[in-house]
């Protein structure tokens, strides 16, 4: 495995600490081409601005997380050139990290338990200016003795789901590859009903405690950057710089899928395609050098302004 430890500790005495980029893969299945080239932005990204690198897994859902598939993963993203600094840091350990950070807006007023089941959500009246996926705000109004009745319903073994009380509907972060965006923040989920914390609240915690300054990410997850910004601010955390990729997208413009074909390394090699000419391809769809086949031939190469060419046709 890849894990050059011993850089971890970066800048010499009296230097101003260096500030981290970051890849967090959810081992869900093998990371596809996509997947890789956008961890090699962040990778380049954050080495040609002089930052660290750290790797996370975000496995929280352990019942969802498959077992050999971070493994796999790390050794996918290795093997196309990837290094980082210190340890992994791994979700399914840092509950209590989790915990410490809700703990703390609950201390200020800034938790309340839903009782809310996915359709009671779905169905529940919406006021007019209420932004489609917002939590409507169902359960954030409850009496104190309502409470205690919803709580009763919810069955042995059940926990209520823990929710931000957002103060503010939306917020406009700057992407450096996007521009302006602005989001909605509603009351996100901290902990789901089976006691899972929630992906928004593990990635401003673990960003921080990582010192991670510089996020880089798939398009997809743009519209949690509010969120995931207001939940920093409320927590006293910094917030980061943003720069959002444009998804890799099949012949037809569809988001890139396991079905599509060969797109992943294992695919690839089945069929007799090495990993350095899949480098090749993510190096040339970057605007690296044709035919250069390490990701080192990148640095330099990629800017924000450089990735504001759209989505990469993976034909
Ligand atoms: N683990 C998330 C994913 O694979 C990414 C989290 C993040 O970059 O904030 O989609």
């Amino acid at each position: 495995m890849h894990s050059p430890a011993s850089s971890a500790a970066g800048s010499p005495p009296g230097a101003p600490p260096r500030g981290a980029g970051r890849y967090a893969p959810s081992p869900s299945g093998d990371l596809h081409l996509g997947n890789l080239r956008t961890a090699v932005v962040a990778w380049v990204l954050a080495r040609d601005s002089g930052r660290a690198f750290r790797m996370r897994v975000d496995d929280l859902d352990t019942a969802r997380s498959r077992p050999g598939v971070a493994e796999r993963q790390l050794a996918d993203l290795a093997a196309i050139g990837i290094d980082w600094d210190g340890e992994i840091m791994w979700e399914s350990e840092r509950s209590e990290a989790y915990a410490a950070a809700a703990g703390r807006l609950a201390d200020r007023g800034l938790v309340y338990e839903c009782y809310c089941s996915r359709r009671e959500i779905a169905e529940a009246p919406r006021a007019p200016h209420s932004p489609p996926g917002a939590y409507p705000g169902t359960c954030r109004y409850l009496t104190g003795a309502e409470r205690a009745l919803r709580r009763e319903a919810l069955g042995p073994g059940r926990t209520p789901a823990l929710r931000l009380r957002a103060e503010v509907a939306e917020l406009t972060v700057h992407d450096l590859v996007l521009g302006s965006h602005t989001g909605v923040v509603d009351d996100v989920v901290l902990r789901r009903g089976d006691g899972v914390w929630a992906y928004n609240l593990a990635v401003v915690v673990d960003d921080a405690d990582q010192g991670v300054d510089q996020v880089v990410r798939g398009e997809d997850l743009l519209s949690s950057a509010p969120r995931q910004v207001y939940l920093a601010e409320l927590l006293g955390l910094p917030r980061p710089e943003y720069a959002h990729v444009p998804l890799a997208v099949n012949a037809a413009g569809e988001r890139l899928a396991k079905r599509d074909g060969a797109v992943t390394l294992a695919d690839l090699a089945r069929e007799g395609t090495t990993t350095r000419s899949a480098v090749a391809r993510i190096v040339a769809s970057l605007g690296g050098p044709e035919g250069a086949d390490s990701i080192e031939a990148l640095r330099g190469v990629i800017t924000a302004e450089s990735l504001q060419s759209g989505p990469w046709v993976v034909a």
